[in-house]
């Protein structure tokens, strides 16, 4: 039997970063993958997701900071810029402009709040009818391009990766966990469960977890006709919550609610047809530098918690990390710290932990 120090399940965003920051930490560490690299089954997949500093709640203000600064490490690392800077903006009653630009400001973010006459000059190819907030740390972040760099560089510091290797089951033993494939079984010390959509149903009678609904949501490719320059945008009004950024000649769109229960095996990867239609009517009435038809559509997995935060802590020898909740790309290599630093016996952030 193969004895490993930790193992990782799941090679998506999480676990590719939790397998180069314990692997560079000089743990023995192999990481296995039910898919193979740059599938499209779960939550990773794709070429852009937002990073932005514009949160209205603290904790996530301080976490981007210190994801920002793992970013720029990361960046070099890989040798390739993982995260582009476009700045972002936010806009809309939802996103409290006044209060999001004071908060930014508190924690040494130079946001700018600035009259929609102001931000359309800027942004031609967007409608902004309220105060607008930049935050010029904002970005664009690969996620495919992130995950095989990080797998590269965990391979590098000594990690053994294994693709199309679904772990079966999770025994407990006295000394750790025992992980079943369909061709052996490994036995680590500690597991770091970084399965995504999936983690329910994997840690379902080892780990109490607090509920994690998974939902089908979808994105939709719009092609710019404006040149630009396009930033990240996140908009709330009383009935909208949605995101676009550029990705290719595109900008990508979505809505941050109104995706379908499903789960990780069951769902259909089918576009919801209402779905697209808010979308092009959004195009229209927010957008006008792009064309409302899109271009193209893919759908995509969210693994959330009633509150939104992530879960990252430890029972026993499992370690969990369901950092989704539809906002967890832009932390990527700031959760491979926090899982090193559970699997380290660190305590967890307390709104992360389980209760
Ligand atoms: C449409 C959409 C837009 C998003 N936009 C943003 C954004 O703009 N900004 C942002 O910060 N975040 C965004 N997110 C969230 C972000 O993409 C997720 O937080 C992140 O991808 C979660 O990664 P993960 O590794 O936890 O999950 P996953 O990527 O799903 O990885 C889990 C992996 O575990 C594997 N696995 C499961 N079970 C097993 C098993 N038994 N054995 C082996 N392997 C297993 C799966 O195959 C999968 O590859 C978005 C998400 C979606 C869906």
């Amino acid at each position: 039997m193969n004895d490993i120090d930790v193992a990782i399940v799941g090679l998506g965003l999480a676990g590719s970063a939790t397998a180069w920051a314990l692997s560079r930490r000089g743990r023995s560490v192999a990481a296995f993958e039910a898919y193979g690299p740059g599938h499209r089954r779960g939550s990773s997949h794709g070429r852009a997701r937002i990073f932005r500093r514009a949160y209205l709640d603290p904790l996530y203000v301080d976490l981007t900071g210190r994801a920002g600064r793992l970013w720029e490490e990361l960046n070099a690392s890989a040798g390739e810029p993982l995260l582009t800077r476009t700045g972002g903006v936010d806009h809309g009653p939802g996103r409290e402009p006044e209060r999001m630009a004071a908060l930014l400001r508190d924690h040494g973010v130079a946001a700018e709040l600035l009259d929609p006459a102001e931000a359309a000059h800027r942004w031609p190819g967007v409608r902004f009818t309220g105060p607008v907030v930049f935050d010029p740390e904002g970005g664009v972040l690969d996620p495919e391009a992130t995950m095989a760099a990080l797998a590269r560089l965990a391979a590098e510091a000594g990690a053994h990766l294994a693709y199309d290797t679904p772990i079966r089951a999770l025994e407990p033993d006295p000394t750790g966990v025992l992980l079943h494939t369909d061709e052996e079984t490994w036995h680590a010390r500690t597991v770091v469960v970084a399965a995504g959509g999936w983690t329910g149903p994997l840690l379902d009678g080892l780990v109490p977890l607090p509920p994690l609904s998974v939902t089908q949501q979808q994105v939709f490719f719009f092609d710019r006709t404006d040149p630009g320059p396009w930033p990240t945008i996140v908009h709330g009004e009383t009935t909208l919550d949605v995101y676009a950024l550029p990705e290719g000649p595109y900008l990508k769109f979505g809505a941050h609610v109104g995706g379908t229960a499903t789960t990780a095996d069951d769902r259909d990867f089918v576009v919801d047809p209402a779905a697209r239609e808010s979308a092009i009517a959004y195009a229209r009435t927010w957008l006008p530098g792009v064309d409302p038809e899109p271009r193209a559509e893919l759908t995509c997995l969210y693994t959330s918690t009633p509150d939104e935060d992530f879960v990252l802590d430890r029972r026993g020898p499992f370690v969990v990390c369901s950092a989704c909740s539809g906002h967890g790309a832009k932390f990527t290599p700031l959760i491979g710290e926090l899982a090193a630093d559970l699997v380290d016996g660190r305590p967890p952030i307390a709104r992360f932990a389980l209760r």
